[in-house]
């Protein structure tokens, strides 16, 4: 039976790559300070409608919501609303801040599913609440930016904009609807809707129509109010000092109703239109919009599938994480329950061992043993049992070494370390 549409099962020979990609996550976590939050996969519906924002796709066609006993409950969407809602819940804005916190799991929305656009799918978020310092702005990019290139990504973009604060926005609002109101008739039916209730969005549209008749409107950007400037160039002396090129672009406007100021993309050239891998920014207005006490935060999500499809299109190397220390040959029934006593005193001591479950031929065995590339092999037959003196092969240097069975364990122990 197929799984269903846009969501996909990761078979054993492909979970070694994410296992080793949310190694280096939580490896880049620890070095910056940030700690882990999980929330549930769903929550009640409303959550959404207020802090991801009526207006934008995600609310209005991609949730899967359902209601069941009356209550209306959604599959997370993406993550931010949910932390949000848990520092609310617990309290944490009252913990030192900044608070640094990190989320990764899968996400859902019902959308036509491509190459890297699924109904299930994984990100990997960083939220940083209590701090409107710049630095921390920059921080957040910077870790996305260290992070893809210890994975050996290179070639990533990154767009970075301001989409100010209430008050400038405000201001620019109306200097949007004037210049916008004689075109508004040509422009796509999503632009007709945004023109009424979020009009910032429109600068936004994918639609190349949409993109050629707005050329002239004004960019927000030129409308900043002081502090949001200020911010801004701030944000931008750190990555300069941090030597992060980035490109500025004035139609960067990040889906979500609740970003203000810092909004910014990477993207990555070779996996065609799916490109963005990270999308981020400020929104210091969401958690008083929660219901918490006024606290601004930035973060940013990064989405994984897009990720590997990116690291897989460069041919990154993703060194597998599987190993074999040992691999136990034997044959007969006496021999293996010798070497399973061995195999439990080993994988006690922490070593990854594997044996025959299917009474094969020695033959076969050794052929299994090479196909795991174990570092060493045990080989107990008919002669080895007799004498209780067992063949240690170690794989590497084809060397062979006849063991006394009880000082075997020692001698595999004092092999590998
Ligand atoms: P897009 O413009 O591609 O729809 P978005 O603006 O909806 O992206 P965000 O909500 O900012 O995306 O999510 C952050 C990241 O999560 C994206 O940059 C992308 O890497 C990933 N992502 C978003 N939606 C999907 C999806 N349906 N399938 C796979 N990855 C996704
Ligand atoms: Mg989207």
């Amino acid at each position: 039976m197929n799984a269903p549409r846009g969501t996909y099962d990761v078979l054993p020979t492909e979970t070694s790559k994410w296992q080793y990609i949310e190694g280096k996550i939580r490896d880049w976590c620890n070095r910056y300070q940030f700690q882990e939050i999980r929330t549930p996969i769903f929550e009640y519906t409303q959550l959404f409608q207020r802090g991801v924002g009526d207006t934008t796709d995600i609310v209005q066609k991609e949730m899967y919501t359902f209601t069941i006993h009356e209550d209306s409950l959604t599959l997370r969407p993406e993550g931010t609303a949910s932390t949000v809602r848990a520092v609310i819940k617990h309290k944490l804005y009252a913990q030192p801040q900044p608070l640094k916190l990190y989320y990764m799991g899968p996400m859902f929305r019902y959308e036509r599913p491509q190459a890297g656009r699924n109904r299930q799918f994984t990100q990997f978020g960083l939220e940083v609440l209590g701090t409107e310092h710049p630095s921390i702005d920059a921080e957040v990019i910077v870790f996305a930016y260290q992070l893809f290139s210890d994975l050996g990504l290179k070639n990533l973009k990154l767009d970075i904009n301001s989409v100010g604060c209430p008050k400038c926005r405000k201001d620019h609002k109306e200097k949007m609807m004037q210049s916008l109101s004689l075109i508004r008739q040509d422009l796509c039916k999503d632009c007709d809707t945004r023109f009424e209730k979020n009009p910032l969005r429109i600068l936004d549209c994918k639609n190349e129509t949409c993109k050629e008749l707005t050329k002239d409107a004004p960019m927000l950007i030129n409308h900043l109010c002081e502090d949001c400037n200020d911010h801004y160039s701030k944000v931008k002396t750190y990555l300069q000092a941090l030597q992060i090129p980035f490109n500025e672009n004035p139609r960067l406007v990040r889906g979500l109703d609740y970003y203000t100021q810092t909004a910014f993309e990477i993207m990555e050239d070779s996996i065609g239109a799916m490109s963005t891998i990270c999308g981020g920014g400020r929104y210091n207005g969401l958690v008083e919009q929660l219901g918490g006490p006024a606290t601004p935060g930035i973060g940013f999500a990064i989405g994984l599938e897009r990720l590997l499809l990116a690291m897989e299109a460069q041919k990154v190397e993703i060194p597998t994480m599987n190993h074999t220390d040992v691999y136990a040959v034997s044959l007969g029934q006496d021999a293996d329950v010798i070497c399973s006593q061995w195999v439990f005193e080993l994988r006690n001591k922490g070593l990854s061992i594997e044996k025959d479950y299917l009474s094969r031929s020695m033959k076969a065995q050794l052929k299994a043993a090479d196909r795991l590339k174990a570092k060493h092999v045990i080989i107990v037959g008919e002669t080895e049992l007799e004498t209780r003196v067992a063949i240690i092969r170690n794989m590497e240097t084809s060397e062979q070494q006849s063991i006394p069975f009880e000082k075997v364990v020692d001698y595999i122990l004092g092999g590998i370390q």
